[in-house]
């Protein structure tokens, strides 16, 4: 294991001392915010594939579901022995849509209309109705349901997270709802928002070029601007991109929301394929094992409250010479605990 903050590589950032203040705090009457430094490592859709995750240390790891591609107890077992290997104290997961007996209420209505015999086969590839669910926790990962969670982190932050494992249709899958329908995502005062699928229009295209996101999520998004937005799903739209808000409070679409002058393409798989600096950039990082950004104060970019969202989709399972695409390591400055 690596230790704390010893990097192979140190990230391309001025030093800063652990603990700094906010600079926008101008001498105003009240106390100024602490932050702390904080480091996440996010992975998505592994899919019990032969991946091995970075020994980069991160005080939090962040995997955005499709933790396997059957949702077998196998997979599930091969997928914690990916999470064990990852150096971090929280380790929090959602499940995506392949991960269908995380989805205990669709699992239990399936095993239920089910023949002994059928029973008998779930139960031996798939487990009893939350047995994946016991699987991951016993491990030591937490498995967040739809909403909000809070943390306090081992480095002194507190860490707001909204989670939503909930995607469109696509197949006979879990944690779906019809793209026609909708869905609500009730995101509020969230540091990080982690979903499983993206938002319409951000790090969600697909190989025939359709955006695959969710509009509904977009809007929510748009409306909470939360500092960092991860997710996966589409595998092929891995990047991240820093994500400029307009001033205006109309968030109904992608053009009235977002500021696309002030906002940055920190990678993506779809600029490297077009840009010689960027496909450069991505292989300077392929032997490290990550794709590492810093939006810390001093940062080139740093992340404004309120004003950016750093939207990161972390999928690991890519396909031909990306055959294993790089999870993100992100620093990013957290408040601090009281
Ligand atoms: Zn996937
Ligand atoms: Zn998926």
């Amino acid at each position: 294991m690596a230790s704390p903050r010893q990097l192979s590589k140190p990230i391309n950032k001025p030093a800063l001392p652990a603990l700094h203040h906010l600079s926008s705090w101008q001498g105003s009457s009240s106390l100024p915010s602490a932050v702390m430094e904080t480091r996440f490592l996010i992975l998505s859709d592994t899919h019990a594939t032969a991946y091995t995750a970075p020994q980069q240390y991160a005080d939090v790891a962040l995997h955005c579901g499709d933790l396997t591609e059957k949702s077998t107890l196998d997979e599930f077992r091969s997928a914690i022995q990916l999470l064990e290997g990852v150096s971090a104290p929280i380790k929090l997961a959602i499940g995506g849509n392949h991960d269908f007996t995380l989805d205990t209420p669709l699992y239990k209505q399936r095993f239920d209309q089910a023949s002994p015999a059928q029973q008998k086969y779930f139960k031996k590839e798939y487990g009893d109705v939350g047995e994946a669910r016991r699987l991951l926790e016993t491990a030591g990962i937490t498995l967040l349901d739809e909403g909000t969670h809070h943390f306090r982190l081992q480095n002194g932050a507190s860490l707001s997270v909204y989670a939503s494992p909930h995607t469109p249709i696509f197949g006979y899958w879990g944690f779906q709802y019809p793209r026609e329908q909708g869905h609500e995502f009730d995101i509020t005062g969230a540091d990080v928002v982690m979903t499983h699928g993206p938002p319409r229009g951000i790090l969600d295209e697909t190989y025939r070029g359709n955006e695959a996101g969710c509009t509904n999520l977009f809007g929510a998004i748009a409306q909470a601007r939360p500092k960092i937005h991860c997710f996966g799903h589409i595998h092929e739209a891995w990047g991240a991109k820093l994500v400029a808000w307009q001033d205006t409070n109309v968030e109904s679409s992608y053009s009235t929301s977002v500021d696309e002058k002030k906002s940055v393409i920190i990678n993506s798989l779809k600029g490297s394929q077009g840009s010689e600096e960027l496909m450069d950039e991505l292989k300077a990082h392929q032997h490290e094992g990550y794709y590492a950004t810093s939006h810390c104060t001093g940062d080139p970019n740093p992340i404004q409250q309120g004003k950016q969202t750093l939207a990161i989709n972390a999928s690991i399972k890519g396909r031909g010479r990306h055959r294993f695409q790089l999870p993100w390591l992100v620093d990013i400055e957290l408040p601090k605990t009281d």
